[in-house]
């Protein structure tokens, strides 16, 4: 037998990993195979710690919670958008924690997206996450337009991925704004996002990116690309826990634009006790910043984050990219005969930090994985999504998942559950 194949190089490959004792610093639960952290990180001790600690200021300290303590929530979301900034190749000031991945684009379109003359589209994909399609278009009609005309999809040719020559064509002298994801949320493609900054640039059009599927899982550098601005959620690879407050990044050559949506907390933070009706906005990227901060939601950061400071984000991608290899060859060895199609891309140039399988029966091959203690998610309308994550997952899980696999397709397992997703997939 190929010696590749089995459990002992798995384990053998866990014991040369140099970020293995990170996976004792996360919540594992036993007997289970957790391959679902790009949809919801786990939880880590330092996490658990750091909220309650915030917990503790709000016991100890009331009120005064907002300026005293080890971590004075009236600073918290600039400190932890200095501590999130590493991961995007940002200045501190560049990086806010606010918000959520839908709000913060909202903000964000809100700001730069400023239709003039024929200049009037955005420009978007046709295979991006709902909820980004959702906002541009509600964006487009606050503006009075018909996204039907003004919101342009590229399309894909195959279904599952962009190609940057089309997205680049796409990029004519009716568009505005350009919003694109960096990593597909369903095939994990990752696109060259200085290639297409550089592009939108030269055509005088603004782009921003989602990087909800590339966060705490592959390096960026936002600043040196000269993307014009960025948005994210924490709760997925970053492990800030369900809900956790999400990340915006605007370029420092925009500080001073006007929020399109502001807030209180938009302001200069000496001047926001002022009182003023006159917004006085922060002159960073805090001042895209609206409301009250959702401290008990950035509190796990403050923990997470620093386990990725501390790792560093080029040593997370490194290792990502051996254990989705590994699953890769893995599937190709063992899975031939079930008419499973590797869908993400496999070139490290151009793959995520997970594995994109699919399969006419893709749903309840799903359900068949979590009765055996497998968790996935399934995406419609014929996608396992597989994310064995750097921090906490192992090559020796990868290679059970596997073989749970194949015993389900060689026993037919899956035919015992209904072809169907749940309501949440
Ligand atoms: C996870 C995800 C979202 C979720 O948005 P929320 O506002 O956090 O609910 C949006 N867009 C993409 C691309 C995502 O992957």
């Amino acid at each position: 037998m190929n010696e590749q194949l089995t459990k002992d190089y798995a384990k053998k490959l866990d014991q040369q990993n140099d970020l293995k004792t990170y996976r004792d610093e996360f919540y594992i639960q036993p007997d289970s195979i957790y391959f679902d952290g790009n949809s919801l990180g786990l939880l880590s001790k330092r996490a658990e710690s750091t909220l309650m600690q915030l917990f503790d200021s709000w016991k100890q300290y009331g009120i005064d919670g907002w300026t005293n303590g080890e971590h004075p929530w009236f600073y918290l979301s600039e400190k932890l958008g200095a501590a999130n900034a590493p991961l995007v190749g940002a200045q501190p000031e560049e990086v806010v924690v606010t918000g959520s991945t839908t709000v913060n684009l909202h903000q964000l379109v809100s700001t730069f997206y400023q239709p003039e003359g024929t200049k009037t589209k955005i420009l978007a994909d046709e295979l991006n996450f709902p909820s980004d399609i959702y906002a541009l278009k509600s964006q487009l009609q606050l503006h009075g337009y018909d996204p039907a005309e003004h919101l342009v999809q590229v399309e894909s040719q195959d279904g599952r991925t962009l190609q940057e020559e089309d997205i680049i064509e796409a990029m004519t002298d009716d568009i505005a704004l350009i919003v694109l994801p960096s990593v597909l949320y369903r095939s994990g493609q990752l696109l060259d996002m200085q290639r297409l900054t550089a592009a939108a640039h030269q055509r005088g059009i603004v782009i921003g990116f989602d990087l909800c599927h590339s966060v705490g899982s592959i390096p960026h550098a936002l600043s040196d690309w000269d993307v014009d601005f960025a948005f994210w959620c924490t709760y997925k690879h970053l492990n800030g826990g369900p809900g956790s407050v999400g990340g915006l990044y605007v370029n420092r050559k925009h500080f001073g634009t006007a929020p399109g949506l502001a807030g209180w907390f938009s302001s200069n933070k000496d001047k926001q006790f002022d009182m003023e009706h006159i917004l006085t906005p922060a002159a960073d990227s805090g001042a895209y910043q609206m409301g009250t901060p959702h401290v008990l939601s950035l509190a796990p950061l403050l923990g997470s984050l620093s386990i990725f400071n501390e790792v560093g984000i080029e040593a997370v991608r490194a290792q990502s990219l051996k254990l989705t290899n590994y699953f890769m060859m893995l599937i190709d060895a063992e899975l031939g005969d079930y008419s499973f199609v590797v869908a993400n891309p496999r070139d490290a140039a151009t793959r995520g930090g997970h594995i994109y399988l699919e399969h006419a029966e893709a749903a309840r091959i799903c359900k068949a994985l979590k009765a055996n203690h497998v968790i996935p998610d399934f995406r419609t309308p014929n996608g396992i999504r597989l994310a064995p994550v750097a921090l906490y997952n192992t090559f020796e899980e990868v290679w059970e998942v596997v073989q749970i696999l194949k015993t389900i397709m060689e026993e037919e397992q899956y035919k015992k559950f209904e072809n169907k997703r749940d309501v949440v997939a």
